[in-house]
């Protein structure tokens, strides 16, 4: 392969874009502005590397949207794709059937998952197995009695996919907008955002405050009628909120003490990211009930799923009924070959050390855009870091969305062959966890240099 991707194939861009335009209704994208740019067509991907209709290479430093953790072009996954679909390419998990590569994939997240999440069911996404979670949640204190506990909390800037019990669960409102109603019952309680929300406090006596809020929110409801909480270990999509050391061991100990199930979505900080395998070893914490998705097949076909603990498995297996949930492709087998090679990659080349390497690397390195008067703070863990802009440092004012600094931002990486997620005030980086140090070093230089053509 050559440095532009003169490729096998060749592309008509102006025909795709016209028949995009023509056809196509993209998801979480301005459908306006797309009717007048277009796309970009992305043809080929290899390592860290893309290269579009035109030949023009970028790095994917978001990983497609934070979930190619291998990288891109692996043919040890296109191989076990084909063979497991030459093999049996669909058989379902209901009514009590299964297949080799479902069956083995649950095994080995049982034995990678800490403490006892020990049983897995499949979805085909992350919505989907947030759905699951807090279904199975519900469930589970049916099943044990107390069919009022129902309700579930989550957090503002939480991301948690948009089918409608997770939309509901999701704290981020342009999603909720005009999609309403969303199922009652969800509850969302102040992020462990230190930068904007810790004001005037130590990180500790913040983290006392969400605790308290916590305590108050719970007697507020009555313990009797919540079943779970739900957050990701550090939020994504929101804005890579990375909470305190002791956030999470407090959130627990509360949540534990008053019988009410933890959910942690594990969408994003599964399979390597944040320099564990999961987020969840980051802080030492378990949950009675994990949601995984993206990175478990580094998105190569679609897979989620949820793992339960014992303790949740032995009360949903009790009564001699039917389990009346799950999706046509819970376990689809030829997702779950894939899983099971890919994780094998994971572990193979060590991919979560490299992130937390690279990622602490990468972390310093944009913290020295912190000299900036726009840039107001820089935070991540392992390889999910975010970038956020402000107007004004002192007061932390934000910019005027005419402004449309997302636009220009993404428009100025593009330029400089990076993919990266330019929203309205921050830059979130997510690249494939085999990064090197001089591809990150590359991303920074491509991420200040577009700071300054847009911002000064
Ligand atoms: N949870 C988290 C933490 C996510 O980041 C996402 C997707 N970005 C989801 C759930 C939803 O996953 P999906 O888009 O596969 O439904």
């Amino acid at each position: 392969m050559n440095q532009t991707g003169a490729a096998q194939e060749t592309w008509n861009t102006a025909d795709l874009v016209r028949k995009d335009k023509a056809h196509m209704l993209h998801p979480v994208s301005n459908l306006r502005q797309l009717q007048e740019y277009g796309p970009l067509v992305m043809a080929r991907g290899e390592g860290v590397y893309l290269w579009d209709t035109d030949g023009k290479r970028y790095i994917d430093a978001f990983a497609g949207l934070w979930n190619v953790n291998v990288g891109h072009g692996r043919r040890e996954l296109a191989d076990a794709m084909r063979e497991q679909g030459e093999r049996l390419a669909f058989s379902p998990t209901f009514f009590g059937l299964a297949t080799p590569p479902t069956i083995e994939l649950a095994a080995k997240l049982a034995s990678l998952f800490p403490g006892d999440l020990n049983y897995f069911n499949f979805t085909s996404g992350g919505a989907e197995s947030n759905e699951t979670a807090i279904k199975i949640a519900r469930y589970y204190w049916a099943l044990r009695g107390k069919p009022d506990k129902v309700k579930v909390l989550s957090r503002m800037m939480a991301y948690h996919g948009i089918a409608m019990g997770a939309l509901s669960a999701t704290g981020i409102p342009a999603y909720w907008q005009d999609f309403g109603p969303r199922p009652a019952g969800f509850i969302h309680l102040t992020p462990p955002y230190y930068y904007r929300h810790g004001e005037g406090m130590t990180e500790d006596e913040f983290v006392d405050s969400l605790v308290r809020e916590l305590e108050e929110t719970i007697q507020r409801e009555g313990a009797d009628t919540i079943a779970a909480f739900i957050g990701e270990p550090i939020q994504g999509a929101g804005g890579v909120v990375v909470p305190p050391d002791r956030y999470w061991p407090a959130i627990a100990e509360v949540l534990r003490r008053h019988d009410i199930l933890l959910i942690l979505d594990e969408v994003i900080t599964g399979f390597g990211r944040t320099g564990t395998l999961f987020g969840m070893q980051q802080y030492g914490i378990t949950p009675d009930i994990v949601s995984f998705a993206k990175g478990v097949t580094s998105g190569y076909v679609p897979l989620g799923g949820v793992g339960v603990s014992s303790k949740i498995f032995d009360v949903l297996a009790e009564p001699d009924r039917v389990f009346m949930h799950g999706f046509t492709y819970s376990g689809h087998p030829v997702a779950c070959a894939v899983a099971l090679r890919n994780i094998q990659i994971i572990e193979e080349e060590n991919l979560a050390a490299n992130a937390g390497e690279v990622g602490a690397y990468m972390i310093g390195e944009l913290s020295k855009l912190l000299e900036r008067p726009y840039v107001g703070n820089v935070r991540g863990k392992g390889l999910m870091m975010l970038v956020e802009l402000v107007a004004d440092k002192e007061t932390k004012a934000k910019f005027d969305p005419a402004q449309n600094l997302g636009g220009r931002l993404q428009a100025a990486t593009r330029k400089r062959g990076i993919i990266v997620r330019c929203n309205p005030d921050s830059i979130a980086i997510a690249p494939p966890l085999i990064l090197t140090k001089e591809e990150a070093s590359t991303v920074v230089e491509a991420i200040a240099d577009s700071l300054t053509e847009v911002l000064g």
